[in-house]
């Protein structure tokens, strides 16, 4: 083979060398039993039909390149928010390696999370065994201070009982009585990753508060607090920070994963760092209030805080873009009584600006969007601030409530009045909406290069770019570290648009004497 050591070459463009191409196509010929180019062809043109259309949103027991991932993948990134803190998924050991592996693409970064590696005989009899051996064996080699745990299908399809095992292996002295194991019962035949997150904060927040809320009083500590919820924009954890200290709020982020998920390279691992510590998830309900920046995704939390710890979770949507940032600030000015600083101010007015100048350029654009609940609502807000047209929206994992406060927005706007909500729905739905309604462009997480390279092979003219916001995003680095709330998030986004259609506008004028009289030095 044309591999040499001299000159290694990755499988871009190794696979083209004539050996590897002669090999392939020996194997096509010899072994695929493959179709005809001409059938394949026929096919493909047949999947962009309206016909095809109407056969694929008849589907109803088949999932094709789901636009979610499943609950305990967000459990763990909840318990990751949390002063030394190990993930501890009960169940199969598989499950978990792809939740490792799903971070450390996301993230570039170790993920530490174990499992109790549930076989055959734990199908059979139950895995409490494992749970024993598995808190004894996890505390004593990772030295956590926290162990969080969750589920995987398996445990759940014959019917683990969390609370019984982690009582019994404190009762058989496996793992000491007081130490912290919080647990979320996380099965992923319902839900998705997002409830995955909301059910292990709500395991963490009530483990520590429940029994002990005699002495809580709220408002005594003078603080807000903030849930981000699923959220994978370090960004945004950051941008928090920033303008909760730029108005002298004292604050708590409740599950803060920043610290750990963006070690430095300085020659040390670690595998805690940073984190919300456990003395104020215990403070947490003597807090003013608690806001939920994902409230369409922290359903369960809800119910704790208004119903546990008495604060009202005053209802704020995601502060993603012009109007929902300036909601989140007044909300928390209202409660604390500080005015909205002079440099937030500024940088809302730069964001004004910022929207002025790129206007032209996304006025009636035309997109297709997927993603979580929350971010799916914050950006379609956003994008007919700017004047754009969202025309297909779907979410996999949201409910009727939520499908009639989106269709309230685009209501309330006229570039909203061409598009319609598509719910629990995949993205093979989102390629027969794409061919059939030709957006301008999409937004989502790097599954959509899928349904880009398919509009491609139609023709150039049916391409549709994919500009990647979301979460999994594998095949860019370092988006993660970006910012997509409050005013920051909101430029960031104007700026990932705005040049996204530049980009293409200058991929479309380049061809030379033929359309580049508008191949322009200046946009
Ligand atoms: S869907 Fe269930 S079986 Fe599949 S990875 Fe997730 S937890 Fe494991």
């Amino acid at each position: 083979m044309s591999q040499n050591v001299e000159n290694i070459k990755p499988s871009y463009p190794l696979f083209l060398d004539d050996d590897y191409q002669d090999s392939l196509a020996r194997k096509r010929e010899l072994y695929e039993e493959s179709h005809s180019p001409e059938k394949v062809q026929e096919i493909f043109e047949w999947t962009t039909t309206e016909e095809y259309k109407e056969l694929n949103f008849n589907r109803t027991a088949l999932t094709i390149n789901p636009a979610k991932a499943c609950q305990p993948l967000g459990s763990v990134l909840c318990a990751l928010g949390f002063e030394k803190t190990l993930p501890y998924v009960h169940g199969s050991q598989g499950c978990v390696a792809y939740f490792r592996t799903y971070f450390n693409r996301h993230f570039k970064e170790p993920i530490a999370c174990v499992s109790d590696s549930m076989t055959e005989d734990a199908a059979v009899f139950g895995g409490q065994k494992n749970i024993y051996d598995g808190l004894e064996n996890a505390k004593a080699l990772y030295k956590p201070e926290m162990i969080a745990m969750s589920t995987t299908c398996m445990a759940e399809v014959i019917g683990d009982d969390l609370n019984a095992f982690i009582g019994n292996a404190k009762k058989e002295g496996y793992i000491a009585e007081d130490f912290p194991v919080p647990f979320a019962h996380t099965p992923s035949f319902a839900g998705s990753h997002t409830t995955g997150w909301d059910a292990m904060f709500e395991g963490i927040a009530r483990y520590f508060t429940i029994n002990n809320m005699d002495d809580k009083e709220v408002g005594s500590n003078g603080k807000i607090n903030i849930v981000p919820g699923f959220e994978t924009y370090l960004g945004n954890f950051r941008v928090m920070k920033r303008m909760m200290e730029d108005m002298d709020i004292d604050y708590t982020l409740l599950s803060d994963p920043t610290e750990v998920l963006d070690t430095p390279a300085d020659g040390k691992y670690r595998m805690y760092d940073g984190g919300t510590t456990q003395d104020e998830v215990k403070d947490a309900p003597n807090a003013i209030d608690t806001l939920l920046l994902q409230p369409w995704q922290s359903l369960k939390t809800r119910k704790l805080i208004k119903g546990t710890w008495n604060q009202p979770a005053s209802d704020i949507a995601i502060p993603m873009g012009l109007t929902g940032t300036d909601e989140f600030l007044m909300k928390v000015s209202e409660l604390t009584g500080k005015p909205i600083s002079e440099s937030l101010e500024k940088e809302r007015g730069r964001l004004v600006d910022m929207i002025t100048d790129s206007h032209t350029w996304l006025h009636g654009k035309k997109f297709a969007l997927w993603g979580d609940a929350d971010f799916v609502l914050g950006m379609t807000r956003f994008l007919l601030e700017l004047g754009a047209e969202p025309i297909h929206i779907l979410c996999n994992h949201a409910n009727k409530r939520w499908q009639k406060a989106v269709q309230e927005i685009l209501d309330a706007s006229p570039y909203g009045e061409n598009c319609e909500i598509y719910r629990s729905k995949d993205l093979w739905h989102m390629r027969s909406l794409v061919f059939t309604n030709k957006p301008d462009f999409m937004i989502g997480n790097s599954y959509g290069k899928f349904i880009q390279r398919d509009t491609l092979a139609k023709g150039k003219e049916f391409e549709v770019p994919l500009i990647r916001i979301g979460f999994p995003i594998f095949d860019r680095h370092h988006m993660h570290r970006d910012t997509t709330l409050g005013y920051e998030g909101a430029m960031y986004i104007v700026r990932s648009l705005v040049n996204s259609v530049l980009e293409r506008i200058d991929e479309e004028t380049r061809i030379m004497g033929v359309t580049d009289y508008n191949y322009d030095l200046v946009r």
